[in-house]
């Protein structure tokens, strides 16, 4: 979290979140309550009954631990689970409650989104919990929720409801709400693809042991060049989230700035709040000094090294083309003339490459075979600049989402051979 966010007042971090939450169609206009309790014990919570779209700060109410209410409105009718949780709780300072649907899925099917489909999911979320029916607003349904968080749990599944999900603050509570519905989304996307491959535990450790960090350097001040390469990188982040390509937990995006150094993305930063100073200069090896580059640093650093062509690449998880990721359905691009084009043959690389040196996945990949489906773990995107890796992205699941919505359609009639000759020929020099 940066220092100066611990500035922004309870009520304007309520709104921002549900704001966020809304906006990416992660509840609905009526449904879902967010609340923080701050360290005078006061609990902030959205209030009752308020469109969603249009909350304003002063919207928020605050009830203090008398039970007295400041605010225009009453707080929301399922204060109570709050309350028992904060209760039951004294590390959860924050927590989110919607109905999202991919996980409104999993709690009508009385199943838990199992979360060891992908290394982060497991670390963001934890195992997720279930809490028993009970009406809403009811003191019942708060002693089912505060019970279930009681064992332990952050992530908890509401029985014909939805999902109620804590942090030690408002932003780690919503990072895991955010994480553990894509998890669910993917599971079900995936599901329609095949048999979902799940991650054992020592794959899970995996990461945990995993390269050592950078060494550092002083970096001296920025040319023009690389001030503009760090807007512009930070602008395409923004648009990977937008358009759901990343999550706030998940996704890294370099670019290359000359021969020897490139830009990439801070380890463990909201990918939604990115901003310009935040993104790390790597030279041959060493990282920025006082910052932390994404985890994929080295990789991406074995790739350019490799391949002179190739100035950007990205790490992402967009929902369909992740779901091919998870399962061991082939992602044909043999469907439209623009999905071969853009992306050739998507290759799959085995779990665990991606946290070794780098050189084997750089030996992989090359401007001929740009993509590939990192297992359990989304997808790798180089491209000639950063609007071209976008580019290729957004094709990319494209493409995912057409194969798996043509499913109940039928069997895919791939773009023949000699069909395939001509795109080359036409379009690819070969
Ligand atoms: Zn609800």
């Amino acid at each position: 979290m940066k220092p100066r966010q611990n500035l922004v007042p309870p009520r304007d971090e309520i709104l921002h979140t549900m704001e966020r939450i809304y906006r990416y169609r992660m509840t609905t206009t009526s449904g879902g309550n967010i609340s923080i309790r701050d360290d005078h014990g006061d609990t902030w919570i959205t209030p009752a009954r308020i469109d969603k779209g249009n909350l304003r700060r002063t919207d928020i109410a605050c009830v203090h631990a008398d039970g007295s209410v400041d605010g225009p409105h009453r707080p929301s009718s399922e204060f109570p689970f709050h309350r028992a949780i904060y209760d039951a709780r004294s590390d959860i300072r924050g927590i989110v409650h919607a109905h999202p649907v991919a996980l409104v899925a999993f709690s009508i099917s009385r199943q838990l989104p199992n979360t060891h489909l992908f290394h982060q999911a497991r670390h963001v979320c934890g195992e997720v919990g279930f809490a028993k029916y009970a009406l809403p607003g009811s003191e019942q349904l708060g002693y089912n929720i505060a019970k279930a968080f009681a064992q332990g749990f952050h992530c908890v599944i509401l029985e014909n409801h939805g999902v109620v999900v804590g942090g030690d603050n408002l932003q780690n509570a919503f990072q895991r709400f955010e994480t553990l519905e894509f998890t669910a989304k993917t599971i079900i996307k995936a599901g329609h693809l095949g048999q979902v491959q799940y991650l054992n535990d020592a794959q899970l450790a995996i990461p945990r042991r995993a390269v050592a960090p950078l060494p550092t350097f002083p970096a001296g001040p920025a040319t023009s060049h690389e001030k503009e390469l760090r807007r512009e990188l930070c602008e395409f982040v923004r648009r990977g989230y937008q358009q759901r390509l990343l999550i706030s937990t998940e996704g890294s995006f370099s670019s290359r700035l000359d021969a020897n150094s490139f830009l990439i993305t801070p380890y463990q930063a909201d990918r939604f709040a990115i901003e310009a100073e935040d993104l790390v200069l790597v030279r041959a090896g060493t990282g920025e000094s006082n910052k932390i580059p994404s985890r994929a640093a080295r990789m991406h650093q074995a790739i350019y090294d490799r391949h002179p062509e190739i100035r950007a690449i990205a790490n992402a998880y967009p929902v369909n083309a992740t779901a091919f990721s998870v399962t061991g359905a082939a992602l044909d691009t043999r469907t439209i003339p623009e999905s071969y084009i853009f992306l050739r043959d998507v290759q799959r690389i085995p779990y665990g490459l991606q946290f070794q040196d780098g050189e084997e996945i750089a030996r992989r990949v090359s401007p001929r075979q740009p993509i590939a489906l990192l297992e359990n773990d989304g997808v790798l995107v180089c491209g000639t600049s950063v609007l071209d890796a976008f580019d290729r992205l957004e094709v990319l699941e494209s493409t995912a989402e057409a194969l798996i919505n043509s499913r109940p359609l039928g069997p895919v009639a791939p773009m023949g051979n000699d069909v395939i000759a001509e795109l080359n020929r036409a379009f690819l020099g070969e």
